[in-house]
């Protein structure tokens, strides 16, 4: 992997760092010389992680939307580093369903980790985040165009896009920059899970696939390029966007 040492010495967290996107992001940071932490839900898939990482990286068991261990998942950091200059808030999870078939336990459960687990993510981090630190928060293509049985999940993230707005005009007068990153259709365990058979996975990913320009789904590691960009100086006068990184989806 080519690097530059763009996050030389920064501390960053990552939520849902153990697996797809937010795995390969905390695989870039590393090696741009970033300290690493990643949450999940569960050990045994952070500890795989972590086998992929090597020293600079740290592990941290915690349920975005569960505020203790949001608390706990900050104390750590503030004990081990005593900073955080780059939060990504990446734990999502997606449950398509027709809308007529939407459970109210499916509603909730999508906006519990994707608005409300994002949304105290950067409240709790606060604190630790210097002046001028960065955030990045992980929306979606979806929240901006509509894909049959994507109701919920494309509402949690329209959601995370305005919540990115409204923090960059709180964050102001500290100078950190909130920005927002929208994938469209990326190759990750999660990805191909949101339906349940084989049949209507294969027909979604077509129907994603014919809206995308360059004609093909994504991988983790080229959204993971643009969270280093995010992150780093690089983007040291961007704020407030919603970057693509969706083959031209939304364009179009
Ligand atoms: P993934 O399942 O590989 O990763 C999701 C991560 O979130 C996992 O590490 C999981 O452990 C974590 N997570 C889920 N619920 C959590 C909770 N309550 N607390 C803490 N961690 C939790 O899937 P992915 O595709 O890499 O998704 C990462 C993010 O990217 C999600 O927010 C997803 O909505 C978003 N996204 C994905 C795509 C895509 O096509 N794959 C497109 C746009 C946006």
């Amino acid at each position: 992997m080519e690097t530059s040492q763009k996050l030389a010495g920064k501390v960053a967290l990552i939520t849902g760092g153990n697996s797809g996107i937010g795995l390969a992001t905390a695989q870039r940071f590393v090696a741009e010389g970033a300290y690493v932490f990643i949450t999940g839900r569960r050990q045994a898939e952070l500890d795989a992680a972590l086998q992929t990482l090597g020293g600079q990286a740290f592990a941290i068991q915690g349920d975005v939307s569960n505020l203790g261990d949001l608390d706990r998942v900050i104390a750590t950091i503030r004990e081990q580093k005593g900073t955080l200059d780059v939060l990504f808030a990446n734990a999502g999870i997606a449950e398509f369903a027709p809308l007529e078939g939407v459970t109210e336990a499916q509603y909730d459960r999508q906006f519990d980790i994707n608005v409300k687990g994002t949304f105290f993510t950067v409240q709790k981090a606060l604190p630790l985040l210097p002046d001028g630190a960065a955030i990045v928060l992980m929306a979606s293509i979806v929240g901006s165009k509509g894909y049959e049985a994507n109701s919920v999940y494309s509402a949690t993230k329209a959601a995370i896009r305005s919540l990115a707005r409204t923090f960059t005009t709180d964050l102001k007068a500290r100078r950190i920059r909130v920005n927002t990153i929208s994938p469209g259709p990326i190759e990750t365990p999660a990805f191909n899970a949101v339906l349940d058979t084989p049949e209507k996975m294969a027909a979604f990913k077509a129907q994603m696939v014919s809206g995308v320009p360059l004609g093909r789904m994504g991988d983790a590691d080229e959204i993971a390029k643009a969270v280093v960009f995010l992150a780093s100086d690089d983007s040291s006068y961007v704020a407030g966007v919603e970057l693509f990184v969706d083959g031209g989806t939304a364009q179009v």
